[in-house]
Order: structure tokens, then sequence, then C-alpha cells
């Protein structure tokens, strides 16, 4: 944890917290209730410290200088507080934030997952990425999620299997990320998660949700119900949940490497669980197919980012595996071109119509991310995020009326006219909402912006036995078959191949340097959280806070579309329909983090209001 946890940072987060509104889940974050006191009085659980951090609020806002951290967890969000305050780097911070998300998360993050990091270099203006997606294990095909008849097995038998699990990218990240970028010891980055997970955490309303809602498929692995579910119950709200066994994790990572994983004995009791998992009496779930050699050759990959240029800057995201940056910026590009055919720019039409704008470039977006993007050779990158491809597209825009779902994918070939009819799309079936997406700037400028997942909430449900974490599901982000018969599809199952994401870290550029980092978990709907608060924020007035609290909607080329209750439910709502679109409400979607920057060594850290029970956005020195 370091020594500044009872510093200055500390202090300041809390001085302001006072002054600030909290909502009812930050309110349960601070509790330390009467159910979780032990015998030493005010000391929680069985003895021991208290919870690390147990008393930290969640704050939503907050502008300063020093560097800012902005995650879902209060905790997490301090821990990479303390690292910056420390003289660490956004890289430092954001490992450290991450591991603690491991903890605090595990249904969304961790040791068992994989992710994308997207890092600004303050000094040189170079954007770049590393790509920590699982991996298929060698023997997979474009058959391995079909039945003895050719059927596509039934999605939730492949889910809470081994043969869903990837090969973990998450701490050959952390270790390349501090190689590239840091300035610390990734054994030092580590220890404030190994001690979270020894000390535990208080647990909240989500937190105790999410353990409700998985505690079905969590009792078909014994080791998953004995560490998540204790006493054969999801922990109360309230009470402190500790995690010995990630602690040892953790501690293992830290003493011995990340090889430990990779090559060591992690590794052996990751192959083992997945080759033959541990079930309780009477179930029975696919077995996989991962070996300590697809382990050792796992590497995370160093890849140039995505750009495009939207209003006047440059916009960085994810390439392949992740569809995230060529759609955001297709998305992006699309809004440009209606601007330009309808002759209204973006800022000056109403809800209605930009929200209508919005669904018809999400949809078109979406119909060329589902034919063209996968972890292929020759994905037309260059092309699919070009403006002429985008103008192109864009003719099939009608303002006053939605186009008919499916929308066709279009020819990416360079080869431009007025109008492309397209090609009839297929429409994908399944997507996960779990994740976690942190956003971290130093003093300095450096930022990154680093996604995180086990895919499902939950991952595979199967907890690796003694060492307390969770193992993916990411395999299931590969299409169990082609979407649209007749035409090659470019996310099958393969030998070594990585699932197409739609995690979206995205950096964006303008003429002065650094101006804005973001991301959110949320499946495919991440790429649609991700282009509204980028426009949100450019074309619609709002300040990054702002951004990330407002209402969502999400088109994906489906029949119907995800809009909030404060869309669906209001006259704007009654206005898309009017449009001839489907709106299908949707309690919430996303649970987004950004950080912009307000000057040099001045931002705003931004995270979620109330979504998933709301986020951490946290600076070293606070400005009253
Ligand atoms: N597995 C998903 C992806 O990589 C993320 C899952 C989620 O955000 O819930 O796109």
């Amino acid at each position: 944890m370091g020594t500044s946890r009872n510093g200055s940072s500390t202090r300041t987060a809390r001085r302001l917290a006072a002054g600030v509104a909290l909502g009812a889940a930050a309110a349960l974050a601070l509790g330390t209730p009467a159910a979780s006191a032990g015998p030493d009085g005010d000391r929680p659980g069985r003895g021991g410290p208290p919870p690390t951090g147990h008393d930290l609020p969640k704050v939503p806002v907050m502008t300063g200088s020093g560097g800012a951290v902005a995650s879902v967890d209060a905790v997490a969000s301090q821990i990479g507080i303390d690292v910056l305050a420390d003289g660490g780097t956004a890289t430092d911070a954001a490992v450290a934030t991450a591991a603690a998300l491991g903890v605090t998360e595990p249904y969304s993050t961790g040791i068992g997952g994989g992710g994308f990091f997207v890092h600004y270099d303050a000094a040189t203006g170079a954007v770049e990425t590393i790509d920590g997606r699982e991996a298929a294990p060698m023997t997979y095909d474009e058959t391995v999620f079909l039945d003895d008849a050719g059927a596509p097995m039934p999605f939730w038998k492949v889910v809470n299997s081994g043969l869903s699990v990837g090969v973990p990218g998450t701490p050959a990240t952390w270790e390349r990320a501090v190689e590239r970028w840091g300035t610390q010891r990734l054994g030092d980055l580590l220890k404030p998660a190994e001690r979270l997970a020894r000390t535990g955490f208080v647990v909240d309303q989500t937190f105790h949700d999410q353990t409700v809602a998985n505690s079905e498929r969590f009792s078909m692995f014994p080791e998953t119900a004995r560490v998540f579910l204790p006493g054969g119950e999801a922990p109360a709200v309230g009470s402190v949940f500790r995690n010995p066994d990630m602690s040892r994790a953790y501690r293992e990572l830290r003493t011995h490497g990340v090889d430990s994983l990779y090559d060591g004995r992690m590794g052996r009791a990751v192959v083992a669980e997945v080759q033959e998992p541990t079930t309780a009496p009477g179930v029975e779930v696919p077995k996989g197919e991962m070996t300590r050699a697809d382990l050792a050759a796992y590497a995370t990959r160093d890849k140039a980012p995505v750009r495009s240029e939207f209003a006047g800057r440059d916009v960085y995201g994810m390439p392949v595996p992740s569809s995230g940056g060529i759609t955001v910026a297709e998305i992006l590009n699309l809004m440009e071109a209606y601007e330009e055919r309808t002759g209204t720019p973006t800022s000056g039409v109403d809800d209605v119509q930009y929200l209508h704008r919005f669904s018809e470039a999400s949809a078109t977006a979406f119909a060329d991310r589902n034919r063209y993007i996968g972890d292929v050779p020759g994905v037309p990158t260059e092309e699919l995020v070009s403006q002429a491809f985008a103008d192109e597209r864009s003719c099939l825009f009608e303002a006053g009326a939605a186009m008919a779902r499916p929308v066709p994918f279009g020819n990416p070939d360079g080869d431009y006219a007025e109008c492309d009819g397209g090609e009839p799309a297929g429409v994908l079936p399944h997507e996960g909402m779990s994740t976690t997406h942190l956003s971290v700037i130093d003093r300095w400028g450096n930022a990154v912006s680093y996604t995180s997942t086990i895919e499902q909430t939950g991952g595979s449900g199967i907890t690796v036995p003694g060492w307390g974490f969770l193992l993916n599901n990411e395999l299931t982000d590969f299409e169990f078959r082609p979407i649209t018969p007749g035409v090659p599809h470019p996310n099958l199952p393969g030998p070594g191949k990585r699932p197409r994401s739609s995690m979206s870290p995205t950096i964006v550029v303008g003429a002065d340097g650094l101006e804005l980092v973001a991301g959110s978990p949320g499946g495919s709907t991440i790429i649609t959280t991700v282009a509204q608060i980028v426009l949100g924020h450019y074309e619609r007035g709002l300040s990054v806070g702002d951004a990330v609290a407002a209402p969502r909607l999400s088109s994906r080329n489906g029949s119907s579309e995800s809009a909030e209750p404060q869309i669906a439910g209001t006259d704007v709502g009654a206005g898309l329909t009017a449009l001839g679109h489907r709106l299908s409400p949707t309690a919430e979607i996303g649970a987004a983090t950004a950080i912009g920057v307000l000057g040099p060594n001045r931002y705003t850290a931004a995270a979620e209001p109330t979504r998933r029970g709301g986020g951490s956005a946290m600076v070293v020195h606070a400005e009253d």
C-alpha cells in the first residue's frame, strides 16, 4: 500500500467527499455496520486488521492536480492515487489499481482474465497499446463449439465449462506495461492488492447482488462456492469479504513473477482445473483443452493503436482483436458525414434527432464490425476508419425515418461512390455484460486507458483451487458458427486465436495534447457507450462528468435497441419510436470512467454517479 495510505492524498479525498451528496451505494461503501463488528469491537470479521479503505466514500467527479484515477471502486482508486502521490507513473498506478479491482471486482476482472491497455506518452505524444486478450488453446478449430450433430452447443453450457476458458493475459499485461512505462517494480505494485485480499473489503449492494445472481452456477463448482458463497450464501451487505487464497495468488506473482502462471505451479493448477473442472455431485460440464504449452506460449502483443480524426482531434483506440477502436471511429465518422449530408451540425439538433443519428450510425457501424472484424489477417482497418468509407455509408441515412434493421454491411474497398447499398447482414446473438474500465493520468500528463475482463459477470464460474480467482469464459466471445450463411466469418474459433472484443479503451488528443481518457464495460454496448461519451463531451456541450452520467442508448443492428429509462420512458423515446426505432427499456447501460484534461497538470476525473452502484473518481490534490 505504501506509506502514503494515511498521507495527504487520502485525507484530501475524504475531506472533499464530505461535502458531496452521496448516493445510496456510496453510503453503503462507507458502512462498518454492527453485523461486521467482531470480537475486537470496531474490528470487522473475526479479528485482524480493519479492511483496507473500509470507510472510503465513492465520489463520482473530482477536479484537481497531481494525477487522477477513475475506477468503479473507491479502494482501488485510492490505491492508484497513493501510487501517483508516491511519484509513480500512470502505468504504475493503473497496474496497482487493476490488481486491486481483481480483489473487489473479482467477477469482472483479475488474474484469470484479459484486457487492453492503451498508453499516452506526454513527452512524445505517442499512443501505444498492449493486447492482453485471452487466447484459444492450439487444439481449437471452427467446430469446437459444435455438438456431434454439427449444431452449436447451448451457450450457457459452454460458459460454465472448461471449454470457454482462454489463456489469461492479465498478469502478462501488467508485466509488459510496467516494463514499458513503469518506474516501480511489479512486485511492489501488487502489494496493496495482496493486502486488500487478506484484510478484506466491505461488501456493497452491487457485489452482493452479483453474487446472488450467480449463486446457482457458482454452486456447480465447490471451490467457487467455498470462496464466494461462504457458509453457502452470498456475503451480506456491510460484512467484510476476505479472500486469503487470492492474497496468496498475488503474493505468488509478487515473489515468483508472472511465470508462476505461465510456467509454474499456479499455471499447473489452472490447467488441471480447466481440463477436469471440479464439480458438485451430479453436475457435469464440458472439459477444456488448455495445456501447459498453451500457457507457456502466451505473449502479450505490442500494437499500434487505431487512429481516426474527429472534430479536429485524434481519437485513439484498440485495434483487432478488439472491434472497439474501429467501430467507435466509424460511428464518429458517420456522425460527421450526417452533418455534411443534412447541413445541420450534431450540436444543432434536438435530442430526438441526435439520438436518431447516433442510433443509425451505430447500427451501420455494427453491420460492418460484424462482417469484417476478428482476429484474422487482412482486416481492412484503414478503410473502415476512413471518412470516405463513412461518407459512402451515410447515404442510407434519412432524417425522417429509421433504416430497416438489420442494416446491410458495406464494402470498405477503397473505391467509394455516392452510394453502395451494401449486403444483407446477420445479427449477433450473445455478448456479456461484465468487465471494468479504469482511467489514469499522472502529474506529467502520461495517461492510461485500460479495460479488463473475465467476460461474463463471474466468468466461467470456475475458481482455481487454492488461488482464489475465477477463470474467464472469454472464448464464448467467438461465434459458434457463421452468422451470415455463405459469408466468411472473421470471428470463428481457431488455434491460438483471440476472440473478437468490444472493449474500447479510448484516448483523445487535440492540438495541445491529451484531452480525454475514457472507457466502459458492457459487452458490445461498450462501443456505443464510449462513442456517446465522446459525442456528449465534444458535440453536446457536456462536461466530462455529465457526459459519463448522461442517459444512454445502444443500437447494435438488432431489431430493437436498448435505451435507459431516462430516454425510453420520455418524450424523447416517443420521438424515436415515431421515427421507427424499437426501443427496449434497459435499466442501465455501461459503467464508464473518464478523465478530462483542463490544463497542464489539472484534471477532472469522472465515474458513474449511480450505474453499477456508482464509481470512484479521485485526484491527488483536490481543488476545494
Ligand atoms: N468479453 C467482452 C468483450 O471483450 C466484454 C464483456 C463485457 O464488457 O461485459 O467485448
